[in-house]
């Protein structure tokens, strides 16, 4: 018999993925979301699956609920979008985490927490282990998505410590695939949309930054991977593909994989923009038995034949 699961923020890219995945795997899924930057169209295929529920709902109100099982995703991930209501943005990430956490409380159960990379900030240490404190501005543009996601790490170990929740945290590093929104303000989908359109290419700064960029698959994998380990293995970890690229290379491929004519500009750096960014796997690879598989070429050419077709039904 399959689990009754909460996925937050289940109509989003990851959360729609994550849906997708557990009901394959025979589990009955209620997915919560306030549609801020989740789409109806990412989870339409399973709308008729007797096993799959949807809720609108903003998590930083109480749910009351009877499920087996939380993956707490709810909150906007680009900088364009959680930027654009910052309180809300924190309190997403905190009383969504305090009203997700009481309820794991209430019904003694696993809780797994969508954390990120940008708990590092504008990393000093590189490649960041999971060890590494981080290097966040508390006042910056940045601070109330980054600072977001430190407070909710702190309140899962202390509902861990407290009253002994069951918590299950990972760091996502940058991941993208199908169902990213077109206009999510991400690099991954703003070069390919602006390619397959041949407008200008976006630099933001010089191109010289880096990210390490995971496929969608890759990282659904450890993060199921994560909820499914020994009970006692908390995390943090980092799930992400240690494969580096600058920003300017990233453009150039993604203008050579799609024949594009865009030319690249420059426009300014946003402020406290990560210089690099890297992950170390060590963790994940020692006790999930998980690393990534599929290379940034591979997972672009699956993205691209996304956006394309998508570009040419909005015609
Ligand atoms: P996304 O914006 O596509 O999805 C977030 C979902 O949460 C959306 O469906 C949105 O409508 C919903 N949501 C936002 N606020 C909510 C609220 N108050 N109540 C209920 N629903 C709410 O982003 P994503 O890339 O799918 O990210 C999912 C999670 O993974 C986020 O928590 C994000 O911080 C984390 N993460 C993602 C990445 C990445 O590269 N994609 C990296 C690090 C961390
Ligand atoms: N970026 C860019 N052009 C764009 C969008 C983003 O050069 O059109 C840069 C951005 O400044 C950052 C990197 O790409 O250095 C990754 O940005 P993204 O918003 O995808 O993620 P994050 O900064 O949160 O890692």
């Amino acid at each position: 018999m399959g689990k009754r699961i909460l996925v937050t923020g289940g109509a989003g890219f990851l959360g729609s993925h994550l849906c997708e995945r557990l009901l394959k795997a025979g589990n009955d899924i209620l997915c919560v979301d306030n549609f801020f930057t989740g789409r109806k169209l990412n989870i339409a295929h399973l709308l008729d699956n007797p096993y799959f529920e949807i809720l609108r709902h903003d998590i930083t109100f109480s749910l009351f609920v009877e499920v087996d099982e939380i993956y707490n995703l709810a909150c906007p991930a680009s900088p364009v979008h959680y930027q654009f209501d910052p309180v809300q943005t924190t309190k997403t990430s905190v009383m969504g985490a305090i009203n997700m956490l009481g309820l794991a409380k209430r019904l003694k159960i696993k809780i797994l927490q969508a954390s990120t990379s940008e708990i590092y900030g504008d990393p000093d240490v590189h490649p960041q282990p999971e060890n590494y404190r981080g290097n966040v501005n508390t006042l910056g543009p940045r601070a109330c998505y980054d600072e977001g996601k430190r407070c909710a790490e702190t309140l899962f170990f202390d509902y861990y410590r407290q009253n002994q929740v069951k918590i299950k945290v990972i760091r996502i590093f940058n991941t993208y695939g199908p169902r990213m929104h077109p206009n999510d303000g991400r690099v991954v989908s703003n070069f390919i949309v602006q390619a397959l359109k041949n407008e200008d290419i976006t630099i933001y700064g010089d191109g010289c930054q880096t990210r390490s960029f995971c496929y969608v698959d890759d990282l659904i994998d450890g993060m199921v991977k994560m909820m499914n380990s020994r009970i006692d293995f908390t995390g943090p970890v980092n799930i992400g593909n240690p494969d580096e690229f600058s920003i300017l290379e990233l453009a150039e491929k993604v203008i050579d994989m799609t024949n594009s004519k865009s030319k690249i500009v420059y426009n300014s750096l946003p402020e406290d923009d990560p210089r690099q960014r890297q992950p170390l796997i060590d963790l994940a690879k020692k006790e999930l038995d998980w690393e990534p598989r599929i290379k940034l070429k591979e997972g672009l050419v699956k993205t691209i034949a996304y956006f394309d077709k998508l570009l040419k039904g909005s015609d």
